[in-house]
């Protein structure tokens, strides 16, 4: 499979004149055409909710767009809280899933009455400290420990994974939870990243769903929702074939028809929180080559950076690009695509084939919708890049401004020297 941008060149080329590269660009389209597949998927179930992950996109022009299908917020900090009150997701719309959490978040996301979702057994004390008693629905974030596999291929490593409570604690979290008089409980968990398969949501929802009975059976709660959390990757390569959404609805529907279901279960809610599968595949970062260097590599250096992207860098991540205008020329030439930070790992991608680059090429970094500008960083005092949203219509819309020298130096306006920094 070949990727193809979301724009053409001669787009990105009129964009550009209005809004220098770098910047980030997500399409308005992909994204309304998915969430409506999502909750198609799930539409068995009839308390489903997809609450999205702000911190993979934390832009609220692009979280409204899913707000218009119902979808909520799953926070994990103040200013995430924040995001979500501005644009109106307040109460159950919010999912309050964080970890090492302070006092003043659980304060702030109860009293927007926002869904609080305990990583810890500990935290049920700390949260009745801090906000002066136990809601009445209430969350516990589980992790059974171990590798998470599906037949000999590992997907993940829960038990060294620091989220969640062992399965002993759960079920005690759930006694003294009820005891301090939460009514409504809710099981989540996250056991594997970037899943490119159908069968992680099934199978951990066999794994919560099996759980859930137990709970119910032992503890006598009433459980109200089951989160099966993020983790549905998107098929970063050309070779990977994408997940099925259907397929993956499906997939929960029967094992929700086998295990919840005679347990007389047939109530309980599902939940997500998905951030990448959401917005990935619907948003790139566009840049321009502007030099190219023959040294012991041949070396192609962008006016984006590792602040703009910072997951090559970060996890040795990979994301396809398209050379623009060059989609059928051969990629015979090895490059580094590099940005300009002063870190060698500052490199869009290493030892790539790509059809042959020269400067003032536009190059479209693929599927960087989620945990991409997020992500960012103001590492060498470079400046994060513009979101631009391209609509169902064609016309293009910033979404947030690029940062300016203003910005970088705003936390010393509160000194002298402050004022001759910002201009
Ligand atoms: C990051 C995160 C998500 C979203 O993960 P994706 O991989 O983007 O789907 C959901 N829930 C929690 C608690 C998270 O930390």
């Amino acid at each position: 499979m070949t990727k193809k941008p979301f724009v053409t060149k001669e787009q990105l080329e009129e964009i550009a004149k209005i809004y220098p590269t770098p910047f980030h660009i997500y399409d308005e389209r992909g994204i309304r055409e998915n969430v409506r597949a999502l909750k198609e998927a799930f539409s068995w179930n009839k308390g489903y909710k997809e609450y999205f992950a702000v911190k993979a996109t934390p832009n609220p022009f692009l979280i409204q767009i899913l707000r218009e299908y119902g979808c909520g917020c799953d926070c994990s900090s103040y200013t995430e809280l924040m995001m979500s009150e501005a644009i109106g997701a307040v109460g159950e719309d919010i999912m309050f899933s964080s970890n090492a959490t302070p006092a003043e978040e659980f304060v702030y996301a109860d009293k927007l009455g926002g869904i609080i979702n305990l990583d810890d057994f500990t935290h049920i004390d700390f949260l009745e400290k801090a906000i002066g008693y136990i809601p009445e629905t209430i969350s516990c974030r589980y992790n059974p420990g171990g590798l998470f596999q599906i037949s000999n291929d590992i997907m993940d490593n829960p038990g060294d994974a620091k989220y969640g409570m062992t399965t002993e604690q759960l079920f005690d979290a759930f006694r003294i939870l009820k005891e301090k008089g939460a009514k409504h409980f809710g099981i989540h968990a996250f056991l594997a990243s970037n899943t490119v398969t159908n069968e992680y949501y099934p199978m951990l929802a066999k794994v919560l769903f099996e759980v859930a009975v137990k709970l119910q059976k032992e503890t006598g709660v009433h459980i109200k929702f089951i989160n099966l959390s993020g983790g549905i990757g998107i098929p970063y390569r050309p070779d990977q074939e994408p997940n099925d959404i259907h397929a993956i609805g499906e997939g929960v529907r029967k094992v929700y028809e086998e295990v919840l279901v005679p347990a007389g279960m047939g109530d309980v809610a599902i939940y997500t929180e998905l951030g990448r599968f959401m917005m990935g595949p619907y948003g790139a970062l566009v840049t321009r080559a502007i030099h190219e260097k023959h040294t012991h590599k041949e070396y192609i250096g962008c006016d984006a950076c590792a602040v703009n992207l910072m997951r090559p860098a970060m996890y040795g991540a990979y994301h396809h690009i398209t050379v623009m205008g060059k989609e059928d020329a051969p990629c015979d030439h090895k490059y580094d695509v590099t940005g300009s930070l002063c870190e060698n790992n500052d490199k869009f991608a290493i030892d790539r084939m790509l059809p042959k680059i020269d400067t003032g090429d536009l190059l479209y970094i693929h599927d960087t919708g989620a945990h991409g500008f997020a992500m960012g960083y103001n590492y060498n005092g470079k400046l994060k890049s513009a979101e631009l949203l391209l609509k169902e219509d064609g016309s293009v819309q910033m979404i947030r401004r690029a940062e300016t020298p203003a910005d970088y130096y705003a936390t010393f306006d509160c000194f002298e020297i402050g004022k001759k920094l910002i201009k």
